[in-house]
């Protein structure tokens, strides 16, 4: 199948008018410029222009339910609306808010999620864009809850189409020692991608060093405080690796760069999330003077207004308006597609990669504009995921 595009933003620095892409078993074989007459069967996408579509690298489509539910400011009391609000969440409120976000994310642009799993709805389910399904464990630091939480994770998913597995120790301080170990064990018979909730507040390390603080209202004291920090237990245990995602990264210390670039992990910000606790600012700079890549996230829409990458790109723009956009367009979909694991494959259209692309109304002359047109509520048109046009409700 060969798409005979107007333009064409095959990467944040390639632009291309009157081109087409060849598509053969969901994937691109060939990019033409100008390619003049072409005979055989084309789908002709004058409108517009294609871009690849955004790899969102951290949501919880699951927790759709809740939007605007919770409206605590601070993190420690936000936890404890959460955890309330759920109860009253059953499976099909789960199921009910996995299919909004799907049709959410198609309609802003995204052909790619990294979905956090916590009530099995994500891994049951098939969904017409690419996921990477992350099951999340915890057990609230106490080992006695170790064998129930690895239970569910120890056997692998079948394998579904447009689907991959991966696994999610919640965060540092409500997984124990023994369960981040338990992980790696697993791990080392099956290389997944690891999304880990990482020093999203500053009250993480106190309580892990000593067991003291805010935490505290949440969590029971454990008898003998870790007396380590969250990317010390994370590499203890053997998970800091290149398959891991650190999620949010907002207080790292300064000795954990070094040793997160050598890992090869990535960093994932979610700008929503980040304005809605109304934190101070992220430290990028210091991620990047460290080589360490940087994905982007919507996070769930209990702590975000919307599941739109456009307007995740736009807030990060304004957060760092020294950064080239087209830099943060490689967040949104190289950094993304790298922090899943599947940076060979996806985030940018060329021969080899996966044919998941995206058609958007502008009409921009260059990468420049076409990445800009993108900054801000996005709306797509039409997307194709492996070369297939997806279907999405609003069009029944
Ligand atoms: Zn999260």
């Amino acid at each position: 199948m060969l798409f005979r595009v107007r333009r064409l933003l095959l990467r944040s620095d390639r632009f291309l008018t009157d081109a087409a892409l060849r598509v053969e078993c969901g994937r691109v074989v060939e990019v033409l410029e100008k390619p003049g007459r072409i005979q055989g069967k084309t789908v002709d996408l004058d409108q517009g222009f294609v871009c690849p579509g955004f790899v969102n690298a951290h949501a919880h489509l699951e927790l759709g339910g809740l939007a605007g539910r919770l409206t605590a400011t601070g993190f420690v009391g936000w936890v404890r609306e959460l955890v309330e609000a759920r109860k009253s969440q059953g499976k099909a409120d789960f199921a009910r808010a996995f299919e909004g976000g799907v049709q959410r994310l198609l309609a802003t642009g995204t052909t790619c999620v990294g979905d956090i799993d916590s009530s099995g709805v994500c891994e049951e389910r098939a969904a017409p864009l690419r996921i990477v399904c992350f099951r999340e464990v915890l057990d609230a630091g106490d080992p006695v809850r170790v064998p129930s939480a690895l239970r569910r994770i120890q056997r692998a998913l079948p394998k579904k189409r447009l689907f991959q597995e991966g696994l999610s120790p919640h965060a540092p301080y409500t997984t124990s020692p023994e369960l981040l170990a338990g992980c790696a064990k697993i791990l080392r018979r099956r290389p997944l991608p690891v999304a880990v909730h990482w020093a999203e507040i500053a009250e993480e390390e106190p309580w892990l060093l000593r067991g003291e603080g805010p935490l505290g209202e949440l969590l029971r004291p454990p008898s003998t405080p870790l007396g380590q920090r969250g990317l010390e237990l994370l590499k203890r245990s053997g998970l800091l690796d290149g398959r891991l995602l650190l999620i949010h990264g907002n207080h790292p210390a300064r000795e954990d760069f070094e040793r997160i670039a050598r890992a090869g992990a990535s960093v994932v910000h979610c700008p929503g999330t980040h304005r809605f606790f109304d934190r101070s600012a992220f430290p990028l700079r210091d991620y990047q003077r460290a080589g360490i890549p940087i994905a982007l996230g919507t996070d769930s829409l209990a702590s975000n207004e919307d599941l739109d990458m456009g307007r995740e790109m736009e807030l990060a723009s304004q957060s760092f308006p020294e950064v080239e956009p087209r830099e943060i367009f490689r967040w949104a979909t190289e950094g993304g597609a790298r922090a899943l694991g599947l940076g060979d494959r996806l985030g940018r259209l060329e021969a080899g990669f996966e044919a998941d692309f995206v058609q958007h109304p502008h009409e921009p002359a260059d990468a420049r504009e076409a990445v800009l047109a993108l900054m801000g509520p996005a709306r797509a048109l039409k997307s194709w995921v492996a070369g297939s046009e997806v279907r999405t409700n609003a069009d029944a």
